[in-house]
C-alpha cells in the first residue's frame, strides 16, 4: 500500500530559484527508498517539504492519506509530524544533555532542558527510550552528554530519537555525509534493519551512489529539481 505520494510537487524560493519542478513519485509501506543527485539537485528540499518544515509552492503531498499541504490547524499537523522522524546531516543534538535526555525529547516534545530538571517523562517512557538507545548499541553511553560522543554515536542518538516517535516513516537528509566510511556502514545498516524488522518506511537522501545501490529496494534519481530516474538499483545504468 502506498504511504506516500507526491503529485506534481514544485517548489520555488523567493522569485528566481526553482528547487523542485513537477515531482511525481510514490513510496509504498516498509520501502526503503534512496533520493539520489549532485548537491543543489533538490534532495533536501523534497525530504523538507513533507514534514512541512519547508512549504512547497504547489502540488499534493499525500501522507497516510492526508494533504500535508492542506493542513491548516497547528494540532493536526503536529499530529502528523509524530509519524515522521526526521534525522539531519548534522544530528542536531542539544549536545550539552545526555543521549537519554536527547532522545526523551523526540518523544515528549517539551523544551529538554525542562525534561531532565523537572523528570517530566513516566516510568514507561523512560523505558522504552533506553530500550530504544540500547537497540542501537549506545548501552554504555546513555547518560553520557552528546558532545562527548563521535559523530556516529551521534547519528545513532538522532535516530533514536526519531524511532521514540514511533513514526510511519523515517526521513534521512544526508545521514552520513558527516561520517567515515565504517560509521556510515553501522548507520546505513541500522536504517536497514529499522525498515525490515519494524517495516518503518525509510527515505534517505545520498549524494554516494555505491551506497544506494547496496542498500534501497528503489532509487529515485533528482537533478536540477527533476525526478530523472525512479526504479530499482538493478536497472540503474551507466546512461542513468
Ligand atoms: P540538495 O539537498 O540536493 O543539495 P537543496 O534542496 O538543498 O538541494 O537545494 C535545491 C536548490 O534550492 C539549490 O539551488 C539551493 O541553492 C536552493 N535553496 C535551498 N534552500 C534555499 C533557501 N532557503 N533559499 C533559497 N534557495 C534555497
Ligand atoms: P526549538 O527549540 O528551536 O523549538 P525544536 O526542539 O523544536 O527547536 O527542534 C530542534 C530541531 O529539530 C530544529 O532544527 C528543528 O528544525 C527540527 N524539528 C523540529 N520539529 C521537527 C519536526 N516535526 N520534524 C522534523 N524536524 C523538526
Amino acid at each position: 500500500t502506498t504511504l506516500l505520494q507526491f503529485k506534481n510537487v514544485s517548489k520555488q524560493y523567493g522569485n528566481s530559484t526553482v528547487a523542485l519542478s513537477d515531482v511525481n513519485f510514490s513510496v509504498n509501506e516498509g520501502e526503503l527508498v534512496s533520493i539520489i543527485g549532485p548537491s543543489g539537485a533538490g534532495k533536501s528540499t523534497l525530504l523538507r517539504c513533507i514534514n512541512r518544515l519547508i512549504d512547497a509552492t504547489s502540488g499534493e503531498i499525500i501522507f497516510d492519506g492526508a494533504d500535508m499541504l492542506k493542513i491548516n490547524k497547528k494540532h493536526d499537523l503536529r499530529a502528523l509530524r509524530t509519524k515522521i522522524g526526521m534525522i539531519f546531516q548534522n544530528y542536531n543534538l542539544v549536545e550539552r544533555l545526555s543521549v537519554f535526555e536527547n532522545v526523551l525529547h523526540g518523544r515528549l516534545g517539551y523544551k529538554s532542558a525542562l525534561v531532565g530538571a523537572l523528570g517530566l517523562y513516566n516510568e514507561n517512557e523512560k523505558k522504552q527510550a533506553i530500550k530504544i538507545i540500547q537497540s542501537l548499541g549506545l548501552n554504555e553511553q546513555v547518560y553520557k552528554r552528546c558532545d562527548q560522543l563521535s559523530g556516529g554515536q551521534k547519528q545513532r542518538v538522532g535516530i533514536a530519537r526519531a524511532l521514540v516517535q514511533e513514526p510511519r516513516v523515517l526521513l534521512a537528509d544526508e545521514p552520513i555525509a558527516s561520517l567515515d566510511p565504517n560509521s556510515s556502514k553501522v548507520i546505513m545498516d541500522h536504517l536497514k534493519n529499522i525498515c525490515t524488522t519494524l517495516g518503518i518506511t525509510v527515505l534517505v537522501n545520498l549524494h554516494q551512489l555505491d551506497v544506494a545501490l547496496n542498500y534501497s529496494d528503489r532509487i529515485i534519481g533528482i537533478s536540477g529539481g527533476r525526478v530523472v530516474y525512479d526504479g530499482l538499483p538493478a536497472n540503474l545504468t551507466d546512461e542513468d
